[in-house]
């Protein structure tokens, strides 16, 4: 089924996007960042030169000053999956639509004046650092401290799982400047790369996305100047993250189908060039079925994100309607590429084939960004009305 959703400008920033990704990420880079556990800087800087970041930033940041109009990131990421590339892909995300839309959005003249610059060039990469050792899900448990003194604040407290965490330089993170645990008493505070007292723990090893790092962070005495509270004013963090999460939620969505998609695709080739039995893989009628199938399950994928998409783009896709395709693009996601590994045989379990690496890149899109059952949660309370 023909997509619509993109006219020329988008295709034109695709050939851009293919030949950032010819040029910067070769085969020998990203089995470097897989080792690293992280993208080098000089590739992120290359993504500012070339303007594959910065895409929401408005211009006179240097930014491309596309916020609201997703379609320019949905491009990056499915070019960048479809590269094999989900850590590149990741550490983009990570900054683009966790980090910028904060300052973008919330950030006063002086703090976009400072800090948006930078994230459009690649010198400063952000992170959005939420969830802690003992809270997760439930972010009202957060514990990380930010206490009121001279001029600023002394954060004490520790994040984990953070994506970038190690290589940012610029964390907004979640605080607590109240008492109790109401949505007021909470704050978004940056956080800079050298603050006195700002640690990164150990980078986390993980199933999936080798090559974009994910850490702990921790949070001794930090000074934190009164000039870095997001948006100027204490006890916003909660609306702010509401605000920005159906984005974080769209994101995955998008990456999820542009991961099916380009399953799909390795899988009709390789299914195309093995033969078992005197015959392609690929004429099996069980493969034949199955891969009618993911292209079915894709097709159905693309439409909804599209659709929510066009719903963002004119400020109406709602927290719901961002839960709702989050859930099920990251479920049909699953679905699809462990199809894929099950027509690639013993070499859907080698690292090596990027079907494999997919699918444990996969695994976590159903866990972050607020886990599925917390989507169906919020799904439940807008379809019943009950709490
Ligand atoms: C690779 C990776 C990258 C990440 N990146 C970031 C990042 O950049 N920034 C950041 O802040 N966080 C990040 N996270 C954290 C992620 O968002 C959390 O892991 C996730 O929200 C779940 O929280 P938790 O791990 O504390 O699990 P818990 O909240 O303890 O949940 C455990 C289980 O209980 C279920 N559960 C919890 N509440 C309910 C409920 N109300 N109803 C039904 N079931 C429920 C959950 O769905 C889950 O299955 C990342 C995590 C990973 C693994």
């Amino acid at each position: 089924m023909q997509r619509r959703i993109y006219d020329e400008d988008h295709e034109a920033f695709r050939d851009v996007v293919k030949e950032f990704l010819r040029r910067y990420a070769t085969n020998e880079r990203a089995e470097q960042w897989n080792r690293d556990g992280e993208i080098d800087r000089q590739t992120i800087l290359a993504a500012g030169e070339q303007g594959i970041i910065g895409l929401s930033v408005p211009e006179q940041f240097g930014g491309a000053g596309m916020i609201g109009d997703y379609r320019f990131r949905a491009v990056v990421n499915e070019e960048t999956i479809r590269a094999g590339l989900g850590s590149l892909a990741g550490t983009f995300g990570v900054h683009e639509d966790l980090a910028v839309p904060y300052l973008v959005h919330f950030g006063t003249e002086e703090q976009q004046q400072k800090w948006l610059p930078k994230m459009a060039s690649g010198e400063a990469l952000g992170a959005l650092a939420m969830t802690e050792p003992g809270a997760g899900s439930d972010l009202r448990g957060a514990t990380t401290t930010a206490k009121k003194v001279d001029g600023g604040y002394l954060v004490n407290g520790a994040k984990t799982f953070i994506s970038n965490g190690k290589t940012a330089d610029v964390v907004v993170t979640f605080v607590k400047t109240g008492e109790g645990n109401r949505a007021g008493d909470f704050s978004l505070v940056v956080i800079e790369h050298g603050m006195e007292g700002f640690e990164h723990g150990k980078k986390l090893d993980k199933m999936g996305f080798h090559g974009q790092d994910t850490a702990e962070l921790s949070f001794s005495d930090v000074f934190v100047p009164e000039a870095n509270l997001l948006g100027g004013r204490e006890g916003l963090g909660f609306v702010q993250l509401m605000q920005n999460l159906p984005l974080e939620r769209l994101s995955i969505g998008v990456c999820a189908a542009a991961a099916a998609q380009a399953g799909f695709e390795w899988t009709l080739e390789y299914t195309s060039n093995r033969t078992a039995f005197g015959q392609a893989v690929a004429d099996f009628q069980n493969s034949r079925f199955r891969l009618a199938d993911m292209a079915t399950t894709v097709e159905a994928m693309w439409a909804y994100v599209d659709q929510a998409m066009d719903l963002y783009s004119r400020g109406e896709l709602t927290a719901d309607d961002a839960a709702k395709l989050k859930f099920w693009c990251t479920e049909r996601e699953w679905e699809v590429l462990d199809a894929g590994v099950q027509l690639h045989g013993g070499y859907g379990y080698i690292t090596e084939y990027p079907i494999t690496r997919a699918f444990l890149d996969a695994r976590v899109h159903r866990i972050y960004g607020g886990s599925n059952e917390v989507m169906r949660e919020i799904v439940a309370r807008a379809v019943t009305g009950r709490k």
